[in-house]
């Protein structure tokens, strides 16, 4: 059962919330033997939630956890934004799901351990199959109990020192058609899994002002529009538009519209190339705007668009971390802090520094179990690496001695640090991306397993945690999507699936459809995505 101290009020708005002292008179409730608070019910707050519970019983007893989600259900990302329009910038959906997204990797590699999709999933479904498995694992492991939906984390502020303290917590409680009101109490662990796909990177050029106030007579309103508020290719029916980036958003975004609209531009940094099926005119970066036309890098202009698609990204930020709410995480993209000069923990909205393998603060005033991230590494197996960050957490909870000292896993991070800058890489810019060849997706969740078994917390079994299969199926991901497309377009997709329902037959299914696809291209050469709407039926 757990204890919140609830006052039901009219909600302040949050800035006033941060600067006045509502909740000092609050009276604490002091916490069980051991108090976690978790943020955010996706895939990365499930997975620590499991972990927890799997520790032996007697390891966690009196143990409190608590799960705050903001939001109606499990699913994070996954589960779309209730029905009804989207609100206007800047306010901002709930989650940048868009109807026809469909996963980029194969589900086989997406899983926690041991928790399969169900019979005849698709290899590459839609976004609802995904949104349903995290919603049955929270069902199949009893986790319902400790989620709380509607539970807005408002504020998370370390009172204490780098010894000892514990967190003072702010919750809005928004239950739906009913009065809000605001809970505080005290946890002695946080664990963040707030995502990091829902706070718009929108670069800032000159001059769009006035290109946006000089819609042309005759043609649609100008618009500039991140992707987070992208749903319907219909939308660009006709229309001139500009697709800013070739990453997951702006590939998909770029394949979608081209379809729909008049003429596609897709503006490119210089190492990226316009994505592959998309019938899309390639354009340097963007330059400036002026009130009639939209100036590239290199010189050119276009005079005629009418929308633009910032597939630019997402920033990492926690902002009940952060001022005005706390002071745990400061917030600077020009920081000239490093992680070992960093007074706090510091985000410069693509790295939240310093960290202990992208999970345990290593902010000087806090001590680095109080405070843990879930899910900020970036382009990885989300499900899997969560539950390998998760184990390391749930053991460091139950046994803090198996954590080393600050002072080794801060001179670990320089060394990573240090390695990533040798490979002509600025570890402040490539952040939780990893990327240096020595942290791949893979290694970097082994590594974790690894620690345990070395300091004997989990048995020695001789075993990579991330499965040969699962390697193959990330690696040769690109492969079983043309093999997928193709299985669609012959209708032999369901063939393929029929009769998978363990890991070792899903593991099959993927080693069969990379060979026959291998097989195809040996002999065809690798096929053109020339028409992805088969990935939408
Ligand atoms: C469009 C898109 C497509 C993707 N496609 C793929 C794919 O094909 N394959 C793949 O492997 N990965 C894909 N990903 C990556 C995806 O982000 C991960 O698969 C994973 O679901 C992320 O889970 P998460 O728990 O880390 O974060 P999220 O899913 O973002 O969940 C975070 C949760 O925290 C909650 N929360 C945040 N702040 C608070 C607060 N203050 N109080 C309470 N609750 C809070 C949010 O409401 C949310 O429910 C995709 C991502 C996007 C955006």
């Amino acid at each position: 059962m757990v204890r919140l101290v609830s006052f039901t009020f009219v909600l302040l708005p949050l800035a006033a919330l941060a600067h006045q002292e509502p909740f000092s008179a609050l009276p604490h409730v002091k916490s069980p033997s051991k108090s976690i608070a978790i943020v955010g019910a996706g895939s990365g707050g499930l997975a620590i939630l499991k972990t927890i519970f799997d520790l032996p019983e007697d390891v966690r007893q009196g143990w409190e956890v608590v799960l705050y989600e903001q939001r109606r259900d499990v699913g994070g990302v996954w589960l779309p934004d209730p029905p009804g329009p989207l609100p206007h910038f800047p306010k901002l959906p709930e989650s940048p799901l868009y109807p026809l997204l469909h996963t980029n990797t194969p589900h086989p590699t997406m899983t926690y351990p041991g928790f399969t999709y169900p019979p005849l999933t698709p290899l590459f479904p839609s976004h609802e199959y995904v949104q349903q498995y995290h919603a049955d694992y929270a069902e199949h492991y009893n986790l319902t109990a400790y989620l709380h939906f509607h539970h807005k984390v408002v504020a998370a502020d370390w009172v204490g020192d780098s010894e000892q303290g514990e967190w003072d917590v702010v919750v809005e409680v928004q239950q739906p058609g009913g009065p809000s009101h605001v809970s505080k109490r005290s946890f002695d662990h946080l664990i963040v899994a707030n995502g990091h796909n829902h706070y718009p990177h929108i670069p800032q050029w000159d001059g769009t002002e006035g290109w946006l106030a000089n819609t042309p007579r005759g043609t649609p309103k100008r618009q500039i529009l991140h992707s987070i508020y992208y749903r319907d290719p219909a939308k660009y029916t006709n229309r001139i538009v500009v697709i800013v980036g070739a990453g997951a958003s702006g590939r998909d975004a770029a394949l979608q519209v081209c379809k729909t609209a008049r003429l596609a531009y897709q503006s490119l940094t210089p190492n990226s190339e316009p994505t592959p099926g998309a019938t899309v005119i390639p354009k340097p970066r963007i330059a400036y705007f002026t009130n009639t036309s939209i100036v590239f890098e290199d010189g050119t202009s276009l005079e005629d668009v009418d929308s633009i698609i910032l597939g630019t990204g997402y920033e990492f930020r926690v902002p009940f971390l952060s001022p005005p709410h706390s002071s745990v995480l400061d917030v600077d993209p020009d920081t000239t802090y490093n992680s070992t000069t960093a007074p706090s923990l510091v985000t410069n909205f693509r790295y939240i520094f310093p960290t202990h393998r992208h999970i345990f603060s290593l902010a000087p005033g806090i001590p680095p179990t109080a405070l843990a991230f879930v899910g900020l590494p970036v382009l990885v197996a989300n499900c899997p690496s969560d539950i390998a960050q998760s184990l390391l957490i749930a053991h460091v909870l139950a046994n803090p001695s198996i954590l080393p000292t600050r002072a080794d896993m801060l001179e670990e991070l320089v060394k990573r640090e240090d390695k990533l800058r040798e490979a002509g890489l600025d570890p402040y810019y490539v952040g939780h991306r990893l990327v240096a060849e020595s942290e791949t997706d893979q290694d970097y969740q082994d590594n974790l397993v690894q620690y345990l078994k070395d300091v004997g917390v989990l048995p020695e079994d001789g075993k990579k945690y991330v499965e040969p299969w699962r390697r193959l199926g990330r690696g040769k991901a690109q492969l079983l999507a043309r093999a997928w497309q193709r299985a669609l377009q012959l209708g032999e997709d369901r063939k393929w699936l029929e009769g998978a329902e363990t890991e070792e037959e899903w593991a099959d299914v993927m080693e069969r459809l990379a060979k026959w696809q291998e097989a195809y291209e040996d002999e065809h050469g690798i096929p053109e995505f020339e028409d992805q709407s088969v990935w939408y039926l």
